[in-house]
């Protein structure tokens, strides 16, 4: 993925330069020194927070811990990204995922800009009192660039509300007297996090696909019969029909959705498989996901790996391996366990016709362009997994204003978000013949531009 945002900004640019509807007060000369200024400051980070976190761990060994804060752009608002605790993070990851949530805030109009932390360790092989060490260390060595109105962490892989809270303690001891709510989101809820953060990115996520195949198909079925295109051809195939749903990833993304999509009394759905890190669940006719959730709520969050165990759980199902879940014959893939599931050697045995990222990066680009050529819908990460950030913006105001909102007002007001990009974008997509990926970071880089270029930053 490395530098990822150049690609995406050279050919966003590249197809707007000849749209005179797109900033048509640029001409010319001016039109393409604009651009190249573009290009320039969306391609590269605001600024780049690199140190080594100085720990002292239980057997009394000093560790300097590589730890990053990337900001990208802040031309929207306060930098806004998780922390990422894992073995694999280096700078080129960190500044990539700082810059691709600059495109998902623009993309869904939040205020925010794009940042991302993280901290180059196996959060497993270290124990509580050292986490929570790291942690403190963490905010005392970038506390100069964080806070409410400057940058504003959240969770991300290895971190959760558990750690948020550590740091607002910590960033709260540092600068005491000032506003520290707003510093972290993805909180616990005694802490100030918000109603429904947990469930955001998952319910999200199943948004997508039941408003792309309910609302939207049904309340533009004629309007998509005259478009001449593969994947308006691939949705018109889809109407009134009972669905069959695979989700990858049964952990905080994938069990949300596969619950939403169990319940959901909009489509006729049947969530027929569902897997782990260990395994796949088949069953034809349908799986039980309350009865699994309770299952793996006792038991480490995996899932059941044998008949004995889907016994206990009361659950029927085939055991497969644990890959199975990509290339079974259903209609709608949800991809919500890693980066990369979908590539070169399995996208000629993919069979569904849609397929909704959970995870980031989830279909590798040889993948994503092999399968769009067939006219499969790949609803895209910054799309589709943007319920978590649209939340953490509900809990960075409610912080403010120290008033709270109930579950059901946050999914209303997600849905009701997530509804607003939908329709932005759908119509597009359905109109001309690139990819949904596409379309999405065509309307970001659109909006980005469009705001730099109004506040005078491209002389
Ligand atoms: P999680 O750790 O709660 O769950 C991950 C799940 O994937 C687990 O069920 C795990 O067993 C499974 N898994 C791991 N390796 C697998 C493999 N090789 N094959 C099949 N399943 C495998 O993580 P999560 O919070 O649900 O996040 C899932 C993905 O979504 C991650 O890539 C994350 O970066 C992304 N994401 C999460 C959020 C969020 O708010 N949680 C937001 C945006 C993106």
């Amino acid at each position: 993925m490395a530098n990822a945002i150049k690609g995406i900004v050279d050919e966003s640019l590249n197809a707007l330069m000849d749209d005179t509807t797109f900033l048509p007060e640029l001409k010319e000369n001016d039109r393409k020194k604009a651009f190249a200024s573009l290009v320039s400051i969306l391609s590269t980070p605001n600024h780049v927070h690199k140190s080594f976190l100085r720990v002292t761990l239980e057997d009394d060994r000093v560790v300097r811990i590589p730890a990053f804060r990337i900001q990208h752009n802040n031309i929207v608002g306060p930098y806004k990204g998780g922390i990422r605790f894992h073995e694999s993070v280096n700078e080129a990851e960190v500044s990539d995922l700082a810059s691709l949530m600059t495109l998902k805030n623009a993309l869904h109009e939040v205020p925010f800009g794009g940042g991302k932390g993280g901290v180059s360790i196996n959060p497993r092989q270290y124990d509580t009192r050292e986490l929570f060490l790291i942690c403190r260390k963490y905010v005392q060595y970038f506390s100069d660039v964080i806070g409410p109105e400057k940058d504003i962490p959240a969770p991300d892989v290895g971190t959760s509300a558990r750690e948020m809270d550590w740091m607002m303690g910590e960033y709260k001891s540092i600068r005491p007297g000032r506003s520290y709510r707003g510093s972290f989101t993805g909180k616990s809820i005694i802490n100030g996090g918000s109603l429904g953060r947990r469930e955001a990115t998952g319910k999200g996520v199943y948004f997508s696909f039941r408003y792309l195949l309910h609302d939207f198909l049904k309340d533009n079925e004629q309007w998509l019969s005259e478009r001449d295109n593969r994947f308006a051809k691939t949705a018109l195939a889809n109407v009134n029909k009972s669905f069959s749903v695979a989700v990858q990833g049964f952990g905080n993304v994938g069990s949300v959705a596969a619950l939403e999509a169990y319940r959901c009394q909009h489509l006729n759905n049947k969530v027929v498989a569902v897997s782990d890190k260990n395994i796949t669940l088949y069953n034809a006719d349908g799986i039980d996901i309350p009865a699994l959730l309770q299952f793996t709520e006792q038991n480490n969050h995996d899932l059941p790996v044998s008949e004995e165990e889907l016994g206990k759980a009361n659950v029927k199902a085939e055991l497969m391996d644990r890959d199975a879940v990509l290339t079974l014959d259903v209609d709608v893939l949800i991809l919500a366990a890693l980066g990369g599931q979908v590539h070169a050697d399995n996208m000629e045995e993919i069979k569904a016709q849609i397929i909704v990222e959970g995870a980031n990066a989830p279909v590798t680009g040889e993948a994503d362009d092999y399968l769009s050529d067939q006219g499969v819908i790949i609803i895209p990460d910054i799309l589709a997994n943007a319920g978590g950030v649209i939340v953490s913006y509900f809990e960075w105001l409610q912080g403010r204003e120290t008033q709270f909102l109930t579950e059901d007002e946050v999914f209303e007001r997600l849905n009701s978000k997530m509804k607003k990009t939908f329709d932005t974008v759908l119509p597009q997509f359905f109109g001309d013949p690139f990819p949904l990926r596409q379309n999405c970071y065509m309307h970001a880089v659109m909006k980005l531009s469009t705001i730099l270029f109004r506040q005078g930053k491209l002389y």
